[in-house]
């Protein structure tokens, strides 16, 4: 556990260690041995003492005895008998000692030399045969017989004495010299055995650190080698120890070997995880695509389908694996059909099929897709797959519908729209079949839808056209052409009758149905209707005649026939053809044409002295004749010419009424009529300022009558203009006040001065009670709100009565003069001058 911790390095060192250890412990056991050795010897010696000692006793006991004996010698005078028991005793002892002496054992065990106990054992024989040799002289001879003997015994005695002695000396020194060498033997063993077992250590532990050293160094210069292996360093160096055979060396090619699967497995990695990002890419496509797939087997089973595929089969992917496509077959087709499809996928060149098909879903329904079948091949040609890619056509052919839907219906009324109408209409005229159009025109439909609103406007479309509907059959083929028009195309080949008399029946009898009063909302309205006619090949020959010829005839009834039907003439051709001409005309240059300006009279309704004038346009063309305003002041407006022309009947009229104002000293007002267009204009406040400041006419005496319709929508810009105009002065008259949209919401928003009550509303005034009855409400009005009130069209005394009795300003009408040139207008004022 440890040891994997600690460095390499260190754990080398417990080699030494533990051999330091072993060693140690051997060591310990042999100087044990040694120190035992000694104390073996401390006993030897110990032992050795005490034989010393023994040597010692005997030697004494000897002394004793031989002191006994010389004290008896000396004594014998005295009592030899009891000295005499005394020798015996000696005697013995003696007899022991020699015992003692003749047993080498005893010598042995004192470990005495051979040589001592020789020398030792020939003295002690020597004094004990002397001792007995005196004893015997003492015995039988006197006692200084025995003199010598004992001399003899003592001299024996000394000499046994001296031998004791050099054993004792001898053994003492041999046994303190023999233990001290050995101790010392001892000894320089033991340091031997510690210096053995240090020099061990040290070399030891060097060894191993020098060892650790090389083979770490190595190892770590391996180690940084893999290590840059696995941080992809680019440059190595070659590896080291590759050229040695040991096991580092057999480790380095290991290396290499690795390094090299290592390599390749990383290049493996890379290539893996690009297929692996194709792959999921592909598998995104599949999964996301809008189109779906489908992917057999050679056999046709359904490996695969992807989410777009479930959607547009409407089949679950759970439902229809392993099963084959044929359930999606719709039985559309027939053999050939799928004969040529596999024709296509088997053949080797060519490998898909493509083609538009209806598929059938769950539920039975058929729905179209765009299929493109691929044959998936391996590298022997042999076919391993199918893959299927439908695109859902389903959407594309129904927005392909709404297209052609929005493209030739009608999306309010549902009803064939202009587009489908002409190309129908072109389709009868290459058939040269007899055929009659007609025109319905809604009358004031623009104020309906202006008034009420939009969404009431389209209610009122709708239930015209479903009016309408309900009383044609199929065969007629209707059309909402335009805004409020709607068109009728009726087959003159097959009636026999006269179609002319059919049709005028039948579109009385639409017309008297669309007058039926309609509850749209919280209204209740009514629409009136105008029709007009005309029959191919009989009033026109081709699309554009015809149509011009219907409407023609449509703008005829309009005019004078509101409520009913107009059948084409060729006179209507004629004016169809002025009316070109006209418009050619006044295109063609305004400054050239002889428009001319004539004034009419304005009188006031007390003393009916002229108080102003109105400014008419009257055009008496070179060619053309006498062409009505009410005839080209529509086409100026549609053609645009309008702005010239009311610049230049403004400038005319304003200089020359100024012109009479000066000469005559009066301040005569002038009236002039503005088209809707001219307000419009940008700058026609700019115009304006710049004609009044042109003829120098006071802004004041200025009239502008303006049409109620342009007040139909609110508009800022407009309003503005008016605040300028009525800063500047000029006065603004709301011309043909109650023909059009009488609305008190623009009588306060706007700045008006006058209200000009339209001629048809004076005529058989005050006899017709309808009108008498709205000229005093238009004039209760405008006195309420404190305005000025024009009557125009006045032709008798009686509605002159009528309308100033009832509080009417100004009078203008043939009563009083016609709209006269220049000339007689001056001859008419020198008149009333005077
Ligand atoms: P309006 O603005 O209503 O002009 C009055 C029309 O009534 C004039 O017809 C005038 O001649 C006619 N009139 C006047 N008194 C009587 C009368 O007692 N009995 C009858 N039956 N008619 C009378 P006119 O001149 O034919 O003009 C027709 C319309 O043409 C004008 O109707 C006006 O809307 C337009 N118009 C004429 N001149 C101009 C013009 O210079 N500019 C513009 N923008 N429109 C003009
Ligand atoms: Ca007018
Ligand atoms: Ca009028």
């Amino acid at each position: 556990m440890i040891l994997k911790k600690i460095p390499l390095k260190t754990e080398f060192l417990t080699a030494p260690i533990i051999l330091s250890i072993a060693f140690g412990i051997l060591f310990y056991f042999f100087i044990e041995n040694s120190n035992k050795n000694i104390e073996e010897l401390e006993k030897s010696v110990d032992s050795n003492m005490h034989i010393s000692e023994e040597i010692n006793n005997l030697h004494k006991r000897i002394s004793v005895n031989h002191n006994n004996l010389f004290r008896i010698i000396a004594d014998k005078k005295s009592d030899y008998e009891k000295s005499k028991t005394e020798i015996v005793k000696i005697l013995e002892n003696m007899e022991r000692l020699s015992q003692d002496f003749s047993d080498k054992n005893y010598f042995k065990s004192l470990k005495i030399s051979k040589e001592e106990y020789k020398n030792i054992k020939y003295y002690f024989t020597l004094y004990s045969d002397a001792l007995k040799e005196s004893i015997i002289a003492n015995e039988t001879k006197n006692f200084f017989d025995t003199f010598d003997s004992i001399y003899n015994l003592n001299r024996k005695y000394n000499k046994l004495n001296i031998e004791f002695f050099k054993l004792y000396k001898h053994i003492r020194v041999n046994i303190r010299e023999n233990f001290l060498a050995k101790k010392r033997e001892l000894e320089r063993k033991n340091d031997r055995y510690k210096l053995y077992l240090l020099s061990i250590i040290i070399l030891a532990t060097i060894l191993s650190f020098y060892l650790a050293t090389i083979f770490s160094k190595n190892i770590t210069s391996m180690i940084s080698y893999m290590q840059n292996i696995t941080d992809g360093v680019g440059n190595r160096e070659p590896i080291p120890n590759i050229d040695r055979d040991d096991e580092l060396g057999k480790m380095a090619k290991a290396i290499t070997n690795f390094e090299k699967v290592f390599e390749n497995l990383q290049k493996e990695i890379l290539k893996r995880e690009k297929v692996e990002k194709d792959l999921k890419l592909t598998s995104a496509i599949f999964e996301n695509s809008n189109e779906g797939f489908i992917i057999t087997d050679v056999d046709l089973k359904i490996l695969k389908v992807n989410r777009a595929f479930e959607e547009i089969s409407g089949y679950k992917s759970e439902y229809i694996l392993g099963k084959t496509p044929s359930i999606l077959k719709s039985n559309l087709y027939d053999k050939k059909f799928y004969y040529k499809m596999w024709h296509n996928l088997l053949n080797k060149n060519i490998g898909y099929w493509m083609g538009e098909v209806y598929n059938k879903k769950p539920d039975g329904s058929l729905y179209p897709v765009l299929l493109k079948i691929y044959a998936i091949k391996n590298h022997n040609n042999r076919i391993l797959n199918y893959i299927g890619i439908f695109t859902d056509l389903s959407k594309l052919k129904k927005s392909q519908e709404n297209i052609n839907y929005l493209a030739n219906y009608d999306f309010l009324t549902a009803l064939p729209n202009r587009n489908y109408f002409k190309k129908e209409i072109s389709d009868k005229i290459l058939t040269r079949k007899k055929f009659a159009l007609v025109f319905i025109g809604l009358d004031r439909f623009k104020y309906i839808n202006n008034s009420l609103g939009y969404s009431i406007g389209d209610s009122v479309l709708k239930e015209v056209a479903k009016r309408i509907r309900s009383k044609i059959n199929n065969s007629i083929f209707l059309a909402r052409i335009r805004g409020d028009e709607f068109a009728l195309l009726f087959d003159c080949s097959k009636t026999k009758e006269n179609c002319r008399k059919y049709i005028s029946y039948l579109i009385d009898d639409i017309l008297k149905e669309l007058i039926e009063p309609m509850k749209i909302g919280n209204y209740e309205l009514i629409i009136n209707a105008s029709a007009g006619m005309s029959i191919f090949p009989i009033d026109a020959q081709n699309e554009e005649d015809i149509l011009k010829a219907t409407n023609t005839a449509l703008e005829k009834a309009k005019e004078k026939n509101k409520g009913s039907l107009t059948i084409f003439t060729k006179e209507m051709a004629k004016d169809t053809k002025r009316k070109y001409l006209i418009d050619k005309s006044l295109q063609e240059n305004i400054e050239l044409s002889n428009i001319e300006c004539h004034y009419q009279p304005i009188v006031d309704a007390k003393t009916r002295e002229i108080r102003g004038f109105e400014a008419l346009a009257r055009w008496n063309h070179k060619e053309l004749g006498y062409i009505s305003p009410e005839l080209f002041i529509p086409i100026a407006e549609e053609n645009g010419v309008i702005i010239q022309l009311t610049r230049k009947i403004l400038f005319t009229a304003c200089k020359r009424v100024n012109y009479w104002n000066r000469t005559l000293n009066r301040s005569y007002f002038i009236s002039v009529n503005f088209s809707p267009a001219n307000l419009l204009q940008n700058d026609i406040v700019d115009m304006i300022e710049e004609i009044l400041y042109l003829t120098k006419l006071p802004a004041n005496l200025l009239k502008i009558e303006i049409t109620e319709n342009l007040f139909l929508e609110h508009n800022e810009e407009l309003l503005n203009k008016f605040k300028q105009l009525k800063k500047m002065k000029v006065n603004l008259s709301i011309d043909d006040f109650g023909t059009g949209y009488s609305s008190m919401q623009y009588l306060k928003a706007y700045p008006i001065n006058n209200l000009k009550i339209d001629r048809s509303f004076i005529v058989n005034i005050p006899t017709d009670k309808y009108n008498s009855g709205i000229c005093s409400a238009i004039l209760n009005l405008a006195k309420g709100i404190n305005i000025d009130v024009i009557a125009e069209g006045v032709e008798d005394e009686e509605s002159a009565k009528f309308l100033q009795e009832n509080g009417c300003t100004y009078l203008q009408g043939f009563y009083f003069s016609k709209a006269l040139d220049y000339k007689r207008c001056e001859e008419l004022l020198q008149l009333e001058k005077l």
